[in-house]
């Protein structure tokens, strides 16, 4: 078979354990593999960030602001190098959407690492009706299914999702985009493909805090 990322043919090692499950696994080469950077905790406690030592400046920020403790805690599985960034191009830019398939193993076993016993709902993000349109799929859904579950819908977005170049304070302060349509009272999970300046989860975890969430967590394949 061939690595979905390069088109290189994969050649998996079969012998009678994993005979049944091999063709199902292997969707990506060992040279593609080894372009990402696999997180390793500890970074930041918080946000999973890499390159800080306890609590980052961003955290800090967050942490200092009106969204203290709504979001307990992201887990993310890769840092967002170029590698990544390429590979996130082109299932955005390009509906390439079976690419989320390569992660399919990595994804479930940091998840389960992390949030096995939380027996948490698992809540995709809601894109706009144009943005689902010119991509065609719902990344924070396809990573959902990835987990072997079907996404909660709690949240429907309001106006245009365009991002804006605009200054991270000014980004803040912009009213929160997303409603929450159905409240719930055990934990959250809010997956997504990436983690950037953490904005979108909060405006997400405040809204289900206020509402009687318990805990609201996030997951995102990139950090
Ligand atoms: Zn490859
Ligand atoms: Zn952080």
């Amino acid at each position: 078979m061939r690595c979905v990322i390069c088109f290189d043919f994969v050649l998996p090692e079969v012998n009678w354990t994993n005979f049944l499950h091999v063709q199902k696994k292997v969707k990506i080469c060992t040279t593609c593999f080894e372009k990402f950077d696999v997180i390793i905790e500890p970074g930041c406690p918080l946000c999973g960030r890499t390159d800080s030592n306890g609590t980052c400046y961003d955290c800090e920020r967050w942490e200092g602001s009106a969204y203290q403790g709504v979001l307990t805690k992201n887990i993310s599985v890769f840092s967002y190098n170029d590698f990544a960034r390429e590979l996130v191009a082109r299932w955005k830019y390009r509906g390439d959407f079976t690419l989320i398939e390569a992660f399919a193993e990595a994804v479930q076993t940091k998840y389960k690492n992390h949030f096995h016993r939380l027996k948490a709902d698992l809540v995709a993000i809601p894109l706009s009706k144009e943005r689902l349109m010119e991509r065609g799929f719902n990344q924070s859904e396809a990573l959902v299914s990835q987990l072997g579950s079907s996404p909660h819908r709690f949240f429907t977005r309001r106006g245009s999702e365009k991002q804006s170049k605009k200054g991270r304070t000014e980004r803040m302060n912009r009213e929160n985009p997303f409603v929450l349509v159905q409240p719930t009272d055990r934990p959250v999970v809010l997956v997504d493909d990436i983690y950037t300046t953490g904005m979108t989860v909060r405006h997400m975890a405040s809204l289900l805090r206020e509402a009687g969430c318990p805990a609201v967590y996030s997951f995102t394949l990139f950090r």
